[in-house]
């Protein structure tokens, strides 16, 4: 794993907001709540982002299971909706549960899922290499393509696309390689996990982890690559409107978003038309998210300390 911080991590985003929908900001001024329980009874549908919401790596956070208890109770509709991609429908059930939520597998959306609908119809694979682990949930349907974590980040001659779509055993070395092996070449890119990094707790600490987003910024930066990548998961529209329509939602401005980054969960929620909550107990725990909203310009309808 690649390890950055907030800075570096704020920088990513801003560099590619080319890649994003444009910004739409509330027109109201924020407001601060003390938990999601204060304004459930203004939507239809609840959509929440996964890590730095509901868990920091696989431990939940503090509340967040009964927060989502009383949703359930009150019968109020809602939908993880994370840009998780070791997770597809088929076994999120399963990681849900061995981290304390009681989600059905209709209950998460990911994009590894929107991802997987885009590799079912994918021709000509052969001429795609990958970035995820050599053991994958996708594993049949990323069958032809190369994966580059086997090949140390190198990518082969005759390989013209690149899908960035998991980071968990992607290292600097073969983010170096990767780079190298690129030089001169123009690629196709996709890129399953937007997310230009993520917060993990070691030793008690919070660690920020680039992920995918962050791999392909990197590999733009360095060799000048022309295209601009097929985003699939948050900030972009393709995963909010496979839900919405899910749920049968007329009026957006009845579906909350819950995410704790203003680039993906925030920028995305609002371009959808939805209201949008920002927590502070992910990314942004122990820093002044106001600041981190005016330097940014991505403005959250509401904010609470967590859910
Ligand atoms: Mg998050």
């Amino acid at each position: 794993m690649i390890e950055i911080n907030l800075p570096i991590l704020s920088q990513c985003y801003v560099r590619r907001m080319e890649w994003y929908p444009a910004v739409k900001n509330p027109l109201s001024p924020t407001q601060r709540i003390r938990g999601i329980a204060e304004i459930l009874d203004q939507f239809e549908l609840i959509m929440l982002d996964s890590y730095g919401v509901l868990c920091r790596g696989t431990t939940p956070i503090d509340g967040a299971i009964e927060v989502m208890a009383e949703i359930r109770r009150m019968g109020k509709a809602f939908c993880v909706v994370s840009n998780d991609t070791m997770t597809n429908q088929a076994v999120a059930a399963d990681r849900y549960a061995a981290r304390g939520f009681d989600f059905s597998s209709n209950e998460v959306v990911t994009s590894l899922d929107i991802t997987e609908s885009w590799l079912k119809t994918l021709d000509g694979k052969e001429s795609w290499a990958y970035v995820a682990p050599t053991v994958h949930p996708s594993d049949e349907l990323l069958a032809g393509m190369t994966n580059l974590n086997g090949l140390n980040g190198v990518v082969p001659a005759g390989i013209d696309s690149i899908l960035f779509l998991a980071g968990s055993t992607w290292n600097a070395e073969m983010q170096a390689n990767l780079v190298e092996s690129a030089r001169g070449r123009q690629f196709n890119l996709a890129v399953g996990n937007p997310d230009m990094g993520a917060p993990n707790v070691v030793d008690g600490r919070i660690h920020i982890y680039a992920t995918p987003g962050y791999f392909a910024d990197n590999l733009v930066m360095e060799t000048g690559q022309q295209a601009k990548p097929q985003l699939f998961g948050k900030p972009g529209g393709t995963i909010f409107n496979y839900v919405a329509e899910r749920h049968g939602i007329t009026d957006p401005s009845k579906v909350l978003m819950v995410g704790d980054t203003l680039y993906t969960d925030i920028l995305g929620g609002n371009a959808m038309g939805f209201k949008t909550l920002l927590l502070e107990c992910g990314v942004y725990r122990g820093t002044d998210v106001d600041a981190v909203i005016a330097e940014a310009g991505i403005i959250p309808d509401f904010i609470a300390p967590h859910l």
